[in-house]
């Protein structure tokens, strides 16, 4: 099945290994037309994400990047595209809306908003002919506000119009998930298509089984990220969900960006860090976590299951 890269479309059966929700960059792109080079440098930008997918795909077997970077959320799709060029990666493109409360998008019908992001899914993104290969929902700490179910029914009638899949990025100690699952089935969509994401932040393997009941994917998504959850932890509950059927269901990511400009991230920062040495970067599944997996006891097909066998069957919606 052909499914849309940045750079044309692509047989699933090359997809390789996956990571299911990553950024090569978040900033904002009012901050960078205002701020420019103090802000953002574009050509520094790809050669650090670059060399970072680059030494993902070298050193482990990384072979597709999922791209999670909605329209506001300073998608850069020139960017990506190149990025994905010169480091051998595919990649796969975003459309659809973050969970911000956004003025612009206050009274506005959201027809008018759909409209023009089914546009960008059939004659491409930014007039470049890149087509989104998956629909960026959102739902966070505030829950299913007025305007986010409106978002959500965008992105149903993306979903259904279009067939792409869903990633819905989640606030699991809130348990989003279920709401956001009963607005999309509400909204006539195949929950198979909708990953719950960021659902690896959690440890309740209650609410986590009561997502997977309904037929969603989960994504296990923010490998690195210790504030919201521990490495260990992620491990037991995958390792705990393993056990209780669920391997076919999960997919796991870091979330991490090349380039970032949140909290007290910045350009001045990153440009200087040790770029090619990060302890979490795009390959910290693969260094960190999946040696943890196999030490508990699952096998390296397992661990292809997680990795190859689960994004693969998304898209194809299995
Ligand atoms: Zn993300």
């Amino acid at each position: 099945m052909q499914i849309n890269s940045v750079l044309g479309p692509i047989d699933t059966k090359e997809l390789g290994s996956v990571l299911m929700h990553e950024h090569v960059v978040c900033c904002d792109w009012s901050m960078r037309m205002a701020f420019r080079d103090k802000w953002f440098e574009y050509d520094k930008v790809v050669e650090i994400a670059v060399a970072q997918l680059k030494k993902a795909k070298e050193q482990y077997g990384i072979t597709t990047v999922v791209d999670g970077t909605a329209v506001n959320l300073g998608r850069d799709i020139e960017l990506i595209r190149e990025v994905s060029e010169k480091s051998g990666v595919h990649m796969i493109a975003s459309t659809g809306m973050y969970f911000n409360e956004e003025p612009y998008l206050m009274g506005k019908p959201i027809e008018y908003v759909t409209d023009l992001m089914l546009e960008e899914c059939e004659k491409g993104i930014e007039g470049t002919g890149i087509l989104p290969g998956i629909i960026k929902s959102a739902t966070d700490v505030y829950g299913v506000t007025e305007l986010n179910e409106n978002l959500i029914y965008m992105a149903s009638e993306i979903q259904k119009k279009t067939k792409l899949p869903v990633f819905a990025h989640s606030c699991s100690y809130k348990e989003t998930g279920i709401q956001q699952l009963n607005e999309f089935e509400r909204n006539g969509v195949d929950l198979s298509r909708v990953i719950i994401g960021h659902s690896g932040d959690s440890n309740d393997i209650n609410y986590l089984e009561a997502l997977l009941k309904r037929g969603c994917y989960i994504g296990m998504d923010r490998f690195g990220d210790d504030a919201k959850n521990s490495l260990e932890n992620r491990v037991n509950t995958i390792y705990e969900l393993c056990q209780r059927g669920w391997i076919h269901k999960m997919v796991l990511s870091h979330d991490f960006s090349a380039y970032i400009d949140w909290a007290d991230h910045s350009w001045q920062k990153t440009k200087t860090a040790d770029w090619l040495n990060l302890d979490v970067d795009y390959t910290y599944v693969h260094r960190r976590a999946i040696p943890l997996l196999l030490d508990k006891g699952l096998k390296q097909s397992d661990i292809d299951i997680l990795i190859k066998d689960n994004p693969r069957n998304f898209f194809e919606g299995r």
